[in-house]
């Protein structure tokens, strides 16, 4: 969901110094969505690429940040950002491909920042995170918890199957032990853990479950909870151990 209703105030950065006001460089990000040109009878000569919106620019005086501004509300801009102008700067040459913007990997990073550091999902619609964004890249979109909660979920069935793959190709035995307490709650867990072999003969790990598991902690519903989880996993290995130490 795009969020183009934050105010800030983006002053963006002009060359400094001493250099002659006439031939100060465009350095500004903003030019690869606006355009200087002849002035029109009011005196307007910069238009937006996008709505055709002008503007009375004077270069020696005035910054990009009305540019800037414009960007956060123009009705017209590109949902995703012009292609040609993620690849190429306002001189119309090749950016550096490290300033290129892809919304899919913004995204990917938004899930691995989540998952990596166990934070509520709520995280992407900080407001303070969007400002910093959005000074970073003025066209950045965000998205909402709901979309983030989804993306969450669809990388976690994503990494499953991944590993539910990995754990059917295992050559060797698959060795699952399982550890049941009660937490002084009186609320029972169990963590179910499969040990393998791999292919260049190294130990590996991977935890199956770790779930509620109410008392009472018995061999049959034991067997049953755990049974339940290998359908769950479609584990279909014919050499399974099971150690219930
Ligand atoms: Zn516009």
């Amino acid at each position: 969901m795009e969020d183009s209703s934050s105010t800030i105030n983006i002053e963006n950065a002009e060359i400094q110094g001493d250099s002659m006001p006439k031939t100060r460089q465009k350095t500004s990000d903003v030019w690869n969505n606006f355009t200087n040109e002849e002035p029109d009878k009011d005196g307007k000569n910069v238009k937006c690429n996008h709505c055709l919106r002008r503007w009375k620019y004077e270069c020696t005086k005035m910054g990009t940040s009305t540019f800037s501004r414009h960007m956060l509300v123009c009705k017209k801009k590109p949902k995703f950002g012009d292609v040609g102008a993620m690849f190429l700067n306002h001189d119309g040459k090749l950016r550096d491909k490290d300033n290129v913007i892809d919304p899919k990997i913004v995204q990917d990073l938004f899930i691995k920042v989540s998952v990596a550091h166990n934070l509520p999902l709520k995280w992407v619609e900080f407001k303070e995170m969007r400002v910093l964004l959005k000074y970073l890249n003025p066209s950045v979109r965000f998205i909402s918890r709901n979309t983030h909660a989804l993306d969450v979920m669809n990388m976690y069935e994503s990494e499953k199957e991944k590993l539910r793959i990995r754990l059917n190709s295992v050559p060797g035995m698959l060795c699952l032990t399982s550890d049941i307490w009660t937490a002084c709650t009186n609320s029972g867990y169990m963590c179910l853990t499969a040990h393998y072999v791999d292919e260049k003969c190294k130990l590996d790990s991977k935890i199956l479950a770790f779930c509620s598991m109410p008392p009472p902690h018995s061999a049959p519903e034991l067997a049953q909870k755990i049974s339940n989880i290998l359908v769950d996993w479609e584990i279909d290995k014919e050499n399974l151990f099971i150690d219930f130490g």
